[in-house]
């Protein structure tokens, strides 16, 4: 049984949760506590108490800390890949990606420790000067999706801990086992007790705490837009004062493949953004917008290479495509295919459920592509999460920008040129947060700014120096000598 961790002690909880590995439903990873309520307040609580000691501590401590939790996670790193791909689904390369991303970010923030930014200013009263420095919000709720159960959660909870702040998090209930090994690993930093607490659990179980504790300041959230709505009114209504708040939730992120693309660099980048990772990225290209002059041979170029990414065990060296990650979402992905064909859609490759690869019983999914998609479409519209692609075919260049930006979200897009003119135009008029020349719409650097536009996202970006923007708060100081 794993226990949730609060206030520097290992807990068990109210009930006990069974994960399951999608890539064979007859393998139980582990039995995880689920947290009551009365539970979640004490990790709040826990949280609010450490906040001095863990001020106190500085910044070369807090740095040291960071640094030999990232440290572990990257000598683990084959440890954890596989754990990740067992529990996630995500193919062995994908995943032993994110575990190398996750100990990057803590050895970035632990750098940050050391750079915190100030700023002195002249005052336009004579003898004065104005100090503009950054401190602590406070008490941070941190809630997780599934989809990447190691990356995600370290790039909310290392700027979080670097910039001063105390942890309460909250994983997805799919993948608690990710989870509870990043929590096993920081608590080995020995860092104030309560200063990092994990709750394990249902959102409808400590949902309301989660949100609504009047010792929290700030929720850094990732998940679903209709969530993230919930986070924002619950943020903005609590009592005791609004909490800050930041979303990153959906995308229909497009690539756009003009003229003039390298054709095989195009196609590279739409096997990796649409498939990779099975699909089940916020940044995956969904939407593969072509002009008319190079779409048959994209479409046949995608065809031939199609057949190449094998699907089965997440943990099979020779897997590209591992299952989706549990039997909702495998039933989501092929009502959102079924309804692409009632739309009008041709599916020309894949979309079919398997169930069983090799003897193992899984959610798995044969990637789907289709052609002769068309923009208001709802495939082409709406969030799918998962390995499936739809062609649009345009006429030219402006045509491909409009349809690109032609959705309610904004996350990331792509453009596939070899004309420096046409790739500076996108990069300056697609409505995305992050804009890619000639690479997968999917797949970001630990140490850039990430976040959206319009539905995307809400508030600062992550990652980067520009984590402080949402893990700090700024104070202005006038010193009159
Ligand atoms: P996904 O489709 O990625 O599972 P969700 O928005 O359902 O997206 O879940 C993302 C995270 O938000 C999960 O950790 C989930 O438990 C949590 N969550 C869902 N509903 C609530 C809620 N009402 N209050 C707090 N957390 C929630």
């Amino acid at each position: 049984m794993y226990c949730n961790f609060i206030d520097g002690k290992w807990v068990e909880g109210q009930a006990v949760s069974t994960n399951i590995n999608p890539s064979d439903t007859r393998d139980i990873i582990g039995h995880f506590a689920r947290a009551s309520e009365a539970q979640a307040q004490a990790a709040f609580a826990a949280a609010s108490e450490a906040l001095a000691e863990w001020a106190a501590w500085g910044p070369q401590q807090r740095s040291d800390a960071l640094d030999s939790i990232g440290s572990e996670i990257l000598a683990r790193r084959d440890e954890l890949a596989d754990l990740l791909a067992r529990e996630e689904g995500k193919a062995l390369p994908d995943a032993r990606g994110e575990v190398l991303r996750a100990g990057q970010i803590f050895k970035f923030f632990a750098g940050e420790c050391l750079r915190l930014p100030g700023e002195l200013l002249a005052s336009t009263r004579p003898g004065m000067t104005v100090e503009i420095t950054r401190e602590p919000i406070g008490v941070v709720t941190v809630i997780t999706p599934w989809n990447f159960p190691l990356a995600i959660p370290a790039w909310k909870i290392a700027p979080a801990l670097a910039y001063g702040n105390t942890v309460v998090f909250k994983p997805a209930e799919l993948v608690p086992g990710c989870a509870w090994v990043l929590a096993e690993i920081i608590s080995r930093a020995r860092l104030p007790a309560g200063a990092f607490n994990l709750v394990m659990g249902s959102s409808r179980e400590i949902g309301n705490v989660l949100l609504n504790d009047p010792r929290l300041a700030a929720i850094s959230f990732t998940g679903s837009e209709g969530t993230g709505r919930k986070v924002a009114q619950a943020a903005v209504a609590r009592p005791g004062g609004m909490a800050r708040f930041q979303l990153e939730m959906g995308g229909k992120n497009p690539l756009v493949v003009l003229d003039d693309a390298d054709i095989e660099v195009a196609v590279a980048c739409a096997l990796d953004g649409a498939y990779h990772a099975t699909g089940q990225r916020c940044t995956a290209s969904s939407r593969l917008i072509v002009t008319d002059k190079v779409h048959d041979r994209f479409v046949a170029a995608m065809l031939a290479k199609l057949p190449g990414l094998q699907v089965g065990d997440a943990r099979n060296p020779a897997t590209r495509i591992g299952p989706v990650v549990d039997a909702a979402q495998l039933a989501q992905d092929v009502d959102y295919i079924q309804l692409g064909q009632r739309e009008g859609a041709e599916l020309v490759y894949g979309g079919q459920a398997i169930a069983e690869v090799e003897g193992k019983p899984g959610f798995y999914l044969t990637p789907a592509l289709f052609v002769g998609a068309s923009p208001a479409m709802r495939i082409c519209q709406e969030e799918i999460f998962g390995p499936v692609a739809a062609v649009i075919r345009v006429a030219d260049a402006e045509q491909a920008l409009a349809v690109a930006n032609a959705t309610p979200y904004g996350l990331s897009a792509g453009v596939c040129t070899t004309s420096l003119k046409q790739a500076a135009q996108f990069k300056r008029g697609l409505q995305a947060g992050m804009v890619m020349v000639n690479a997968p719409t999917a797949g970001v650097d630990p140490h850039a700014p990430f976040g959206g536009r319009k539905g995307s996202s809400y508030g600062p970006r992550e990652q980067g120096r520009y984590a402080a923007e949402f893990f700090t708060q700024v104070k202005t100081s006038y010193i009159n000598p």
